[in-house]
C-alpha cells in the first residue's frame, strides 16, 4: 500500500484550485459537498464557475495561481489540462506547505482522490493507486447499490443520539442496539414516518435494550480448517462475525483470524510443540471467565474441533460451569492435505477404512495397531507425526510392512507455504531431514500423490511437487 487512507477535516480549511476547465469544475463538485473554503484561480472560467462564485459558494480570481495564493491552504488541486501550468501550480502549493493533488498525476501528487460513495456522513472511498480506474468505478457502483439512500439520514440521526446510546455498557448491548437501528427498526421509522419517527424510536429503543434481560454468555467451538479462509463452512464465518471473544489456538491462519470483527478480543492459546504452552486448564478458565462476562466466545480449533482438538475436555469443564456451547465442525487437516494430493482417503479395492492417528500422545510416542497398520494396503493420516516418524518407521517395518510402501508428508495444507513430500517408507525419517519439514504436516502412511502414482517412488524435491 503505497497511498494511505485518511479522512482530512477540511472544515474552515483553504482549499486552492487552480484551473477554470471541465478538470477543474468535477474537482470542485466534491470538493463543494465539504465545509472548505474553496478558492480557485482561472484566467478563463468556465461558466458555471462564475455561476458557483456568484452563488458565494466559493471565491474566483480571474488570473493564474500565483505564488503566495496557496498560504494556510490545506489542500491545492492542480487541474489546468496543461501539464506546464499544474507542475508550476503544484510548485506554489508545495512552497505554501499544501497537500498537492495534480488531476490524473499520480507521480506528480501528494495525495490522491479516491472514487466516492457518499452517504454522508457515511463516506466511502476507493482507490486503486491508478491500477484500475474499470475497478474503483466498478466498485462505486456495486457499492452505491448496496447502501441505500437513507443510510446518510440514519447515520445522522444516531450520530446525534451517541451520548444517550453511552447509557448502555460497552460491547454487546450497544452493539445490539446500534444493529437494530441500522438493520431494521431505523429504516422502517424512517419509511413509515420520516425523520419525526426515526427521532422518537431511538429513546425508545433504548428503554427497550436497557431493560432488556442480558444473554449469558456462551461458546462456540469452531472448526477453522487447516488454514486457508475460503475451507471455512459459512457458518464458522458467521460465528466468527460475531463473536466477542475469540480464543485461537497458535495454528489457526491469519487469513482466518481476519474475519473476526476489528473490535473482538483476539487471545493466542498456543500449545508450540516442546515449547512453552498455555495450560489446558487455564484454557478452560479463559473460556468460563469471558462467557460469565456475557459474552459470545468463539474458542476456534485448527482443522476439526473434535480431531486431536482435545476437545472433550473443554466440553467438560464447560458443563462443570454450567455454559452452553456448541459445536461446528472444520476441514481436518488430512482431508485437506489428502485433497491437495488429489488422492481419496477410502477407495474401493484399496482399503475399506482409514485412520486417523497421532504421533504422540500424553505418554510420548503414541502406540497403534501396528500389525493392522502395516498390512498390504493399509492407510492412515498421521497427525503430529514429523518428531515420530523414526518412531512410526521401526514399528511398521518390525511387524512386517512393506520397506517401499510409500508416504507422503504434507505440510501447511492449503496454505501458500504448502509443501509435499513423498518418500518410501525405508527412508521417511531421511527424507524428511533432507527436506527440512518442520510441520504442521500430516503424514499420510499408504498414500501417494495422484500424479506420482505409476512412479509410486520417491519425489525427492519436495518443491517439485504439487503446489509447493
Ligand atoms: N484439529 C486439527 C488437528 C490438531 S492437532 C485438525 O483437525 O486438523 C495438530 C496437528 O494437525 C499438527 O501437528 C499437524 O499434524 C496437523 N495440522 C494442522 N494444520 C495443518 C496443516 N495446515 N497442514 C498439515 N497438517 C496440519
Amino acid at each position: 500500500m503505497r497511498h494511505f487512507p485518511l479522512f482530512r477535516d477540511l472544515r474552515g480549511r483553504r482549499v486552492v484550485v487552480s484551473g477554470g476547465g471541465e478538470t477543474a469544475l468535477a474537482k470542485l463538485r466534491l470538493i463543494l459537498k465539504t465545509e472548505a473554503t474553496v478558492a480557485v484561480y482561472a484566467a478563463d472560467p468556465a461558466p458555471e464557475l462564475e455561476r458557483l462564485a456568484a452563488e458565494g459558494r466559493l471565491r474566483l480570481t480571474r488570473r493564474p495561481v500565483a505564488e503566495g495564493d496557496a498560504i494556510c491552504a490545506a489542500l491545492l488541486y492542480a487541474a489546468n489540462d496543461d501539464a506546464a501550468e499544474d507542475a508550476r501550480a503544484a510548485a506554489v502549493g508545495r512552497r505554501a506547505g499544501a497537500l498537492v493533488n495534480v488531476v490524473d498525476d499520480l507521480e506528480g501528487s501528494d495525495v490522491i482522490t479516491p472514487a466516492m460513495v457518499d452517504r454522508d456522513p457515511v463516506v466511502v472511498a476507493i482507490g486503486t493507486e491508478g491500477a484500475a480506474p474499470v475497478l474503483a468505478r466498478r466498485i462505486k457502483a456495486e457499492t452505491e447499490e448496496r447502501l441505500a439512500p437513507e443510510l446518510g439520514t440514519l447515520a445522522r440521526l444516531g450520530r446525534a443520539f451517541r451520548p444517550q446510546a453511552e447509557a448502555l455498557p460497552m460491547g454487546r448491548a450497544r452493539r445490539a442496539f446500534w444493529s437494530r437501528y441500522y438493520d431494521r427498526d431505523g429504516p422502517e421509522a424512517l419509511a413509515e414516518g420520516g425523520e419525526a419517527a426515526v427521532t422518537a424510536l431511538l429513546p425508545r429503543l433504548l428503554a427497550e435494550i436497557l431493560h432488556a434481560k442480558p444473554e449469558p454468555g456462551r461458546v462456540a467451538f469452531v472448526g477453522a480448517g487447516p488454514g486457508d479462509p475460503e475451507l471455512l463452512t459459512l457458518k464458522a464465518r458467521r460465528l466468527l462475525h460475531e463473536a466477542d471473544v475469540v480464543i485461537h489456538d497458535r495454528l489457526v491462519g491469519p487469513g482466518v483470524l481476519e474475519l473476526a470483527r476489528r473490535e473482538a478480543r483476539m487471545i493466542e492459546v498456543g500449545k508450540v510443540p516442546g515449547g512453552p504452552s498455555w495450560k489446558q486448564d487455564d484454557i478452560n478458565a479463559e473460556m468460563i471467565r469471558h462467557a460469565a462476562t456475557g459474552a459470545h466466545v468463539v474458542r476456534l480449533k485448527s482443522g476439526d474441533p473434535g480431531v486431536f482438538g482435545r476437545l472433550d475436555e473443554e466440553m467438560d469443564a464447560l458443563d462443570a460451569a454450567g455454559v452452553a456451547f456448541d459445536v461446528t465442525p472444520g476441514v481436518t487437516s488430512a482431508a485437506a492435505a489428502a485433497a491437495t494430493l488429489k488422492v481419496s482417503l477410502t477407495k474401493r479395492g484399496r482399503n475399506k477404512s482409514f485412520r486417523l492417528i497421532t504421533g504422540h500422545d500424553a505418554d510420548g510416542f503414541a502406540e497403534h495397531d501396528w500389525r493392522a497398520l502395516a498390512a498390504p494396503g493399509a492407510t492412515a493420516a498421521v497427525y503430529m507425526g514429523l518428531r515420530a516418524s523414526r518412531f512410526l518407521q521401526g514399528r511398521l517395518l518390525l511387524h512386517g510392512a512393506d520397506p517401499a510402501t510409500p508416504v507422503t508428508a504434507v505440510e501447511h495444507a492449503s496454505r501458500p507455504e504448502q509443501r509435499i513430500l513423498s518418500a518410501p517408507l525405508s527412508r521417511l525419517p531421511e527424507a524428511l531431514r533432507e527436506a527440512g519439514l518442520t510441520g504442521p504436516a500430516i503424514l499420510f502412511l499408504g498414500l501417494a500423490p495422484r500424479e506420482a502414482l505409476e512412479a509410486a517412488e520417491t519425489l525427492s524435491d519436495p518443491l517439485a511437487a504439487v503446489g509447493g
